[in-house]
């Protein structure tokens, strides 16, 4: 009988879409679900960046652009790695993508052969497991929990390397836990990190604006590796723009132009339009970029606060993105009404069936213990989602 392929079948769907969707299509039928499940800016996208877009529709950007993108967007990226970065990088080194989503892909189908190791600090984003697979690879998932802020430390990266390593995926601030890696925590990994040089590190800076600290530390900024170092981000996260889909990787020549070829063949260059609202994004007033955070810092107050009133809750304070990583096992294995929550998706479940919140449950994120609310939303939302968390919550015995 014909059947989808082997790599597909055993691909997961994406949690963070699909409990999004489960939300929506409760909303559907007229059920006030409360959404902090999938990640993203609430936020509209700012007006001079929608009218660069404007633009380019009326100018005729309706054309194929370069695969990597257009070269006044490339130089746009360049221009932030210089000023915000301090990082020095020509055009022909950014490829722009479909979202970084696409470029941590291209990344890792780029140098990852059959049976490779890529090391994956968990908890860590839904998808790098499963792109891992795509390229035939095999994740090595280091565990860190909530005692050590979630980071990963450079004995534990040296203990996970072996003769097959051949990528490291590092996501600061990170997804799903908001924790970020100081200049000398990254210091500590980039000097491990020299004594193995077919190590491509994959640094997903996705986040980089949304930081409560203070300085972006990009883990490139360190001699001794960045010539093995591909920064991804892209203009989802910054300027309230995940619908645009256009992100982008900067790498050194020979994965960019590797990189290039993969995309050439496989989806072109991004939206030519959206490619002309991230540049006027990049090149435009960086106001913007921080009002939201501000509102996220704000709101990462108030989650936190309301959050520690819960029984049971575990909670850090994330320095950065819009999640909060609770850990729940208090809740594992108590039962409401016969329903026994076993896991922690089954409560994401029950909090969605019972107490109509979107959230993900840890598993999905390779953290079986935690749970995770993303707090892009406004504090009315947070307020009532957090009493209805736990008065939902106060059921299980
Ligand atoms: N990396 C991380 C850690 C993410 O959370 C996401 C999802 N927003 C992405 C990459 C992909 O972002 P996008 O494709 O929207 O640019
Ligand atoms: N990255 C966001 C999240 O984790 C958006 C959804 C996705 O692309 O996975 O929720």
């Amino acid at each position: 009988m014909a059947q989808v392929s082997g790599r597909i079948a055993s691909l997961a769907v994406s949690e963070t879409l699909a409990m999004s969707q489960k939300s929506n299509e409760l909303k559907a039928q007229g059920i006030n679900v409360i959404n902090l499940s999938v990640g993203e800016p609430d936020f509209f996208t700012p007006a001079h960046i929608k009218d660069a877009a404007k633009k380019a529709i009326d100018e005729n950007f309706s054309f194929y652009t370069p695969v990597p993108g257009y070269l006044s967007l490339r130089q746009a990226i360049c221009k932030k790695l210089e000023k915000e970065n301090g990082l020095s990088y020509k055009p022909e080194q950014i490829i722009c993508s479909n979202g970084a989503k696409q470029a941590v892909c291209n990344a890792l189908l780029t140098v990852v052969d059959k049976g490779d190791e890529v090391i994956i600090p968990a908890p860590c984003w839904v998808s790098y497991i499963e792109m891992v697979k795509l390229a035939e690879g095999k994740s090595v998932v280091i565990r860190t929990g909530i005692e050590q802020d979630f980071k990963v430390t450079a004995s534990q990266l040296e203990a996970a390397i072996t003769p097959k390593t051949r990528a490291l995926v590092l996501c600061s601030p990170s997804n799903p836990t908001g924790s970020i890696y100081s200049k000398e925590e990254l210091k500590a990994l980039a000097d491990v990190l020299a004594k193995y040089p077919n190590i491509i590190i994959i640094a997903d800076e996705i986040y980089e604006h949304i930081n409560y600290l203070g300085k972006h530390e990009s883990i490139a900024q360190f001699s001794e590796i960045n010539d093995r170092v591909v920064i991804i981000n892209g203009v989802s996260k910054a300027y309230a723009m995940t619908g645009w889909r256009l992100g982008w990787m900067a790498a050194p020549q020979w994965i960019a132009s590797a990189c290039n070829k993969l995309q050439g063949q496989y989806t072109s260059g991004a939206s030519s339009i959206s490619q002309k609202a991230a540049e006027a994004a990049y090149l435009g007033d960086q106001q913007c970029v921080e009002e939201m955070r501000q509102a996220f810092f704000r709101r990462r107050d108030l989650i936190v606060k309301l959050a520690s009133e819960i029984e049971g809750f575990k909670i850090n304070k994330p320095d950065g993105a819009f999640y909060l990583f609770p850990e729940c096992s208090y809740y594992l294995g108590k039962s409401y009404n016969g329903r026994k929550i076993e896991t922690s998706a089954d409560l994401a479940m029950f909090l969605l069936e019972e107490g109509h919140v979107a959230c993900v449950g840890g598993l999905a994120f390779e953290a079986p213990d935690y749970i995770r609310f993303s707090y892009a939303t406004s504090d009315e939302n947070i307020i009532e989602a957090m009493k209805r968390v736990k008065e939902t919550l106060a059921k299980l015995k």
